[in-house]
């Protein structure tokens, strides 16, 4: 370990007081950021820790649902308005990790949670761009199995790895952050940012920042929703494929679908190109596996990985059938 100070904040101005200091951290469940500092992986100079901040309420608002930052995977993963209208969500939390981890975690740092790419975590690789910018990927030519294939860079092709993330971007999740200059709101689709020429930059939250709560609007998709994840065993394991998915069907039709895939993108990946193909189609097996050809034809192998492209169809097929009520 390294030497750091630590310190409990009550509100939310004292936290990004605190947070807003250089080299400063929140620390919230811990399960993912204690996990790096153990390794060095990630040096703060202050810990923040924000348990204490009136940030876990789950409730119904205006047009949909609001989620504190603080409420923990397990708590949001069985709360009946989760289960009754936004039933992805709930199943893609159910579908992570382990219960003990899913007790800790809080839905913010969730969100929040860094790369599980090998060469990130383990300093004796000294090439890898998120790490280390400008050092080069070990990936690309070396272990890459379970990184993505779409939103890939010369930079970086690390996969993201949160199941509840990509439920959350399919059903149009927008984020409330507080910071030092005020409260602002981000799209989920917005949030993750694309590793370009800067992996080491993955998300839209400035410094001092701190995501406070997520809305879900509701609406006929989001009732109608469903996470399906593939992967290499059942449980505490990360997909390999995902697909959180949402129709709104009616005399026959696909009013409108909503549709983002995991595992195979470097941020939970929107499927604009499937959704589009989706909309006012009937709902048979042909429509979505024309839907799913569309969203992965961009992809882009890097040998170990290149299963990856046609599972992601056949995850993406299997999700939109069984929602549909099994459409031959
Ligand atoms: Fe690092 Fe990204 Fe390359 Fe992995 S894929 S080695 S995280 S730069």
């Amino acid at each position: 370990m390294y030497p750091f100070d630590y310190a409990r904040v009550s509100t939310v101005p004292d936290a990004i007081k605190s947070g807003s200091r250089e080299s400063a951290k929140f620390v919230a469940g811990g399960t993912n950021l204690v996990d790096l500092m153990k390794t060095t992986v990630e040096r703060p100079a202050h810990l923040i820790d924000i348990n204490a901040l009136p940030m876990a309420t789950i409730e119904a608002v205006n047009g949909g649902i609001r989620i504190g930052a603080l409420a923990r995977m397990s708590d949001v993963a069985v709360h009946p308005l989760v289960v009754q209208r936004f039933p992805a969500i709930s199943q893609a939390l159910l579908a992570s990790a382990s219960p003990q981890l899913r007790n800790a975690a809080s839905m913010g740092g969730n969100l929040m949670q860094r790369t599980r790419c090998p060469y990130f975590r383990e300093l004796t690789w000294t090439a890898c761009n998120k790490r280390n910018p400008g050092s080069g990927c070990a990936a690309l030519d070396g272990e890459n199995r379970t990184e993505a294939v779409l939103g890939t860079s010369e930079h970086c092709i690390a996969a993201h790895r949160s199941d509840f993330a990509v439920a959350f971007a399919a059903l149009d999740g927008v984020l409330t952050l507080h910071g030092p200059n005020g409260e602002r709101h981000v799209k989920a689709v917005d949030f993750h940012l694309l590793p370009g020429s800067t992996p080491q930059l993955e998300h839209d939250l400035r410094h001092g920042e701190l995501i406070v709560s997520l809305f879900v609007p509701d609406a006929p998709h989001a009732a109608r929703s469903s996470y399906l994840k593939v992967r290499d065993r059942s449980e505490y394991e990360f997909a390999l494929a995902s697909a959180a998915v949402g129709l709104d069907i009616a005399n026959g039709v696909i009013r409108s679908a909503r549709v983002a895939l995991g595992g195979i993108g470097t941020k939970p990946w929107r499927a604009k190109l499937a959704e589009e193909a989706l909309a006012g189609k009937a709902p048979t097996k042909e429509t979505f596996r024309m839907a799913a050809e569309a969203e992965m034809k961009p992809a882009k192998g890097h040998g170990r990985n290149n299963f990856k492209i046609e599972l992601a169809q056949r995850t993406l097929v299997r999700a939109l059938s069984d929602l549909a009520g099994g459409a031959a």
